[in-house]
C-alpha cells in the first residue's frame, strides 16, 4: 500500500513555483545549434569525491569535461550541459545560470546542467564550503575534516567551464541538421540491488553470494542520441543518454566511462566532434554484475566496456539516422521546485551518534558505524536549517525529444516510467542535474523488503519516501505540457515507375 503523502509535501507541491511559456503552434526558422567544451580537469592532490570520507587524487587519466549544446530555434534556446562530475549542488548551478545568462542571454531557466556521476572527478561535493558554520564545533570537524569536500578553487573552474562551454556553443550556433534516435545496449550496466533470501534486499551482494534470488529493480538498456551534421556531412557533436553509475574508475582523474563514448564516437566521426553525455536515471545502475560467474575487468577496461560499448551504439544509431535529418525543431522549457521534506533521525539515534561520533576508531569494522553516525550527526545539523528541501525538476523540449530532469540518484525503475507515461517520442531522463539531493529510492526500497545501501540515512540521502513519485509525477506533468515535434521523415522514394529491369526476370536454368 502506498503511503499517504505528508501534508507538508501536498500543500508545497501546490504552491510550487511554474515556468510557463506562452505557447507557440507556430515555428518554421531553422534551428541555430552549436557545441563547445572546456577541460575542467582537477589538479593532482585535490580530494576525490565519491565516498562518506576523503580521498584524493595522486594522477591523472584523462580530461574530465564541461561539454555544452545549444540549440536556438529563432524563439527559444536551451543549453544542455553534460559535466564529469560526481554531482553538482544547487548553489553552483545558480551561479553557472546566472553567468550564461549575462553572457548569452539564454533564460536560466532554460540551462540543463547534468553531472554524470564520475567517481573520478573533481571537488564538487559532498560538503560544500561554509555549508555547516551554523553548527558546533563537533559538528563542523566531522563536515570539513573528516567528510569528503568541495575545493572553492575548483568550484570556481567547474563553473567557469560550464559557463565558457555554453558561450563558446551559443556563439558558435549555426543551422546544423538534427537526426533523433534510440539503439540498445543491455549487456554492459546491471541493477545493483538483489532481494535477499532473508527477506531485504542488498546493494552489491558481491560475486557468489548464496543468499542472492533476484535483482530487486530494472535496467534501462536504452542509448538515447541526438546528432547534429553540417551542411557537408560532418558530424559536429551530439548528445547521448544512457542510465549507469559512472563506477568505472580509470587510474587516476578522469571522466570515467564517458571517456569510452567519447573515443569511439570520435575514432568514427573525427576529433572535434563534442560529445554531451548526461546519466539517465541510474541511481541503483551499475557496471558491475554481481550474478557474473567471471571476473570483470576493472578500471581502464571497464571504462572502455562500458563507455566503448554505449558509444558504438550511438554510431550505429548515428549512421542510421542520416537519410532522416532535419532543420526543423521546437525548442521549448518547462520547470518546477518542489518542496520535499528531509527524513529525520530519531532523537535516541541522533544521541547515540553523537556519542559514538566523539572518538574515531581505527579497525574497519568501528569505523564503518563510525562513519555512519557521523552521517546522521551532520544530517541533524543540515534539518536544524533546512528541515524542506527544494527540488528542481525540468523538462527540455529539443524537436521530437525531451530530456526530464531531476536533481537526484534517481532509481532506474522511475525512468522507465516517465519513458512510458510521456506524450514525446523520444524521452530521456537526466539524473542529478541542476543539483543534488542523493539517492531517491522507490517506496518499496524504503519498505518493509527494501533496504541496501541507497536507503541508509544520511547527510547526504534523507528526503521522505515519496519523494521519487513526486519528481516522477512532476516530470510526467510537466512534458506534458510541452507539443512533442515530429520525428523526421526524410525524403520519400519517388513514385513507382517499373522495376529494375536487370532483377525481373525468372531464374534461368539452361
Ligand atoms: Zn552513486
Amino acid at each position: 500500500m502506498k503511503r499517504p503523502f505528508p501534508l507538508g509535501v501536498a500543500a508545497a507541491v501546490a504552491g510550487a513555483t511554474l515556468l510557463v511559456w506562452q505557447p507557440n503552434p507556430v515555428w518554421s526558422a531553422p534551428v541555430k545549434t552549436g557545441f563547445a567544451e572546456r577541460d575542467i580537469s582537477p589538479a593532482i592532490g585535490m580530494e576525490r569525491p565519491g565516498g562518506y570520507g576523503k580521498g584524493f587524487h595522486q594522477k591523472f587519466h584523462d580530461p574530465c569535461k564541461a561539454r555544452a549544446a545549444v540549440f536556438d530555434d529563432g524563439e527559444r534556446t536551451v543549453a544542455l550541459v553534460g559535466l564529469d562530475a560526481l554531482l553538482i549542488r544547487e548553489p553552483q548551478v545558480a551561479e553557472a545560470r546566472r553567468r550564461i545568462h549575462e553572457k548569452t542571454g539564454i533564460s536560466p531557466e532554460a540551462v540543463l546542467i547534468g553531472a554524470s556521476h564520475s567517481h573520478s572527478s573533481g571537488p564538487t561535493g559532498m560538503v560544500l564550503p561554509g555549508e555547516f558554520d551554523h553548527a558546533d564545533d563537533l559538528v563542523k570537524d566531522l563536515a570539513y575534516e573528516q567528510s569528503s569536500a568541495a575545493d572553492p578553487v575548483y568550484l570556481e573552474t567547474m563553473i567557469a567551464g560550464i559557463v565558457d562551454a555554453v558561450a563558446e556553443a551559443h556563439q558558435s550556433r549555426q543551422e546544423l541538421r538534427l537526426g533523433f534516435g534510440r539503439g540498445e545496449e543491455s549487456k554492459v550496466s546491471f541493477n545493483r540491488r538483489w532481494r535477499m533470501k532473508g527477506g531485504l534486499s542488498f546493494t552489491h551482494p558481491r560475486y557468489g553470494n548464496p543468499e542472492m534470488i533476484e535483482p530487486a529493480g530494472p535496467i534501462d538498456p536504452e542509448v538515447g542520441v541526438i546528432g547534429a551534421w553540417d551542411a557537408e556531412g560532418q558530424l559536429k557533436g551530439c548528445v547521448v543518454n544512457f542510465a549507469c553509475h559512472a563506477t568505472t574508475s580509470p587510474p587516476g582523474i578522469s571522466a570515467n566511462f564517458p571517456w569510452g563514448i567519447e573515443k569511439v564516437i570520435r575514432g568514427t566521426f573525427g576529433e572535434k566532434v563534442v560529445v554531451v553525455f548526461l546519466n539517465g536515471a541510474s541511481g541503483d545502475v551499475t557496471q558491475v554484475d554481481n550474478a557474473s560467474p567471471v571476473k570483470q575487468t576493472v578500471g581502464a577496461d571497464a571504462a572502455m566496456q562500458v563507455g566503448g560499448s554505449v558509444g558504438a551504439e550511438a554510431v550505429k544509431v548515428m549512421l542510421g539516422l542520416k537519410p532522416r535529418l532535419t532543420t526543423e525543431a521546437r525548442i521549448d522549457v518547462r520547470r518546477q521546485v518542489l518542496e520535499i521534506p528531509r527524513r529525520k533521525p530519531s532523537p535516541e539515534r541522533l544521541e547515540r551518534c553523537r556519542e559514538l561520533v566523539k572518538a574515531k576508531p581505527t579497525d574497519a569494522a568501528a569505523l564503518n558505524d563510525w562513519i555512519w553516525a557521523k552521517e546522521i550527526v551532520l544530517l541533524q545539523a543540515m534539518i536544524d536549517q533546512e528541515p524542506v528541501r527544494q527540488v528542481e525538476v525540468q523538462a527540455v523540449q529539443v524537436g521530437p525529444a525531451v530530456f526530464v530532469t531531476n536533481p537526484a540518484e534517481y532509481f532506474c525503475e522511475f525512468g522507465l516510467q516517465q519513458k512510458k507515461a510521456s506524450p514525446f517520442p523520444f524521452t530521456w531522463p537526466v539524473s542529478l542535474a541542476n543539483g543534488c539531493v542523493g539517492y531517491v529510492p522507490t517506496t518499496e526500497a524504503l519498505g518493509p523488503k527494501g533496504g541496501g545501501y541507497e536507503t541508509r540515512l544520511t547527510s547526504y540521502s534523507n528526503l521522505v519516501p515519496e519523494a521519487g513519485d513526486l519528481i516522477r509525477d512532476a516530470g510526467i506533468a510537466l512534458t506534458r505540457e510541452l507539443t512533442p515535434g515530429p520525428v523526421p521523415a526524410g525524403e520519400k522514394v519517388p513514385p513507382f515507375t517499373g522495376g529494375w529491369q536487370y532483377g525481373d526476370v525468372p531464374p534461368e536454368l539452361k
